[in-house]
């Protein structure tokens, strides 16, 4: 029989495992512990349980583990390329914002499948998803050596895509016996998946969101994502206002200024109207090159712009951290 991944074992799944192989209750807890706590990733390492458990452990399963291929470093910012088991690769960005904010930006799936034309990781195209044993990984390889506060899942790929996988890491990531990494501390990004949101919606968990807009208008932004299943931005708004009237939860907007494109009067105008729709915050995002097409927008005069517009407006600039080891928004990709 094929061994299976115990890192990918919930709790539950854990206490059933146990209660299996005679081994008593409370040792699911602290096998979690070992794992997602203190990132073990071979079973003679669970030095609480006795030897003779830990061989029937190794009998039918193993804790898998990615292998850093490459690091890169700059100010503030290390950046590691993670190979995974079938040879595949993916990249993970640790962010020290100082004082306790350090944030890891993880990546859900191998390339992705909706290719938007500004991001790097949209041109590689679409491998698979991620793993919940691959998402954890990426964390606990950062976590030996730092106190991760917040974890943003806008890495590579389109984490509603993923959504079991991406749900699973999250609440593992949160649980008390693992990295207790506060739920509103969790950022979920997306382009904007209407399923998903719905079944985010139904999550009990205090996870956040954000959207990911582009462009304020629907032919505009159409050109720029280019995924043929697309929804409207009307369509979009109606989700998240379920999703808001369901959780109460504010969500963010995100906006990747691309001088010419999405940064005139008209833009300003037109993604203020949307953002009154919703409980929201605005976070412009400065364009990091991913090739000769694009230039990034102005920022500052952006946000004043809109500030003109409804001085009531809550818009934040993003610090962008890492471009010189292409290791911000947008920058993310391998070639395996
Ligand atoms: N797929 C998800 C999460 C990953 S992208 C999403 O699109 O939301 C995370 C953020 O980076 C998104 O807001 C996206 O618009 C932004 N982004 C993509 N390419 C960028 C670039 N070249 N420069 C700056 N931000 C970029
Ligand atoms: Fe995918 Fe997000 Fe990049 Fe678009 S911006 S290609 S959705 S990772």
């Amino acid at each position: 029989m094929q061994k299976q991944d115990l890192k990918s074992k919930n709790l539950t799944e854990l206490s059933g495992i146990c209660s299996q192989l005679d081994l008593s209750k409370f040792k699911a807890k602290e096998i979690f512990k070992f794992i997602h706590q203190k990132a073990k990733t071979s079973i003679d390492d669970f030095t609480t349980i006795k030897l003779t458990e830990r061989n029937q452990l190794k009998e039918l399963f193993y804790i898998s583990a990615i292998a850093p291929l490459k690091t890169e470093k700059a100010k503030d910012v290390l950046k590691i390329a993670f190979e995974l088991g079938d040879g595949k690769v993916i990249e993970t960005v640790f962010m020290d914002y100082g004082k306790d904010r350090k944030t890891l930006c993880i990546s859900s799936q191998v390339g992705c499948p909706i290719g938007c034309q500004f991001c790097a990781t949209g041109k590689m195209g679409f491998k698979r998803d991620l793993t919940v044993s691959e998402i954890l990984s990426q964390v606990y390889f950062f976590a030996k050596d730092h106190k991760i506060s917040n974890i943003v899942f806008m890495g590579m790929g389109e984490p509603l895509l993923n959504f079991d996988n991406v749900m699973a890491a999250a609440k593992t990531l949160n649980n008390e016996s693992g990295l207790n990494i506060a739920s509103r501390k969790i950022v979920i990004s997306t382009i904007g998946i209407i399923e998903g949101i719905k079944k985010f919606a139904g999550e009990s968990k205090q996870l956040r969101l954000a959207w990911s807009l582009v462009s304020p208008f629907d032919e505009v932004r159409k050109k720029l994502i280019g995924h043929k299943g697309l929804p409207t931005i009307s369509e979009t708004v109606a989700a998240l206002k379920d999703y808001q009237n369901k959780t109460k939860r504010r969500i963010t907007i995100e906006y990747v200024l691309l001088k010419e494109v999405n940064d005139s009067e008209n833009d300003q105008q037109q993604l203020v109207k949307i953002s009154k729709n919703l409980d929201c915050h605005i976070n412009l995002i400065p364009y990091n090159s991913t090739g000769p097409n694009y230039i990034g927008g102005d920022v500052d005069k952006f946000r004043s712009s809109l500030k003109k517009i409804d001085p009531n407006i809550n818009v934040t600039i993003r610090k962008s951290l890492g471009q010189d080891i292409s290791a911000a928004c947008g920058q993310l990709s391998s070639t395996n």
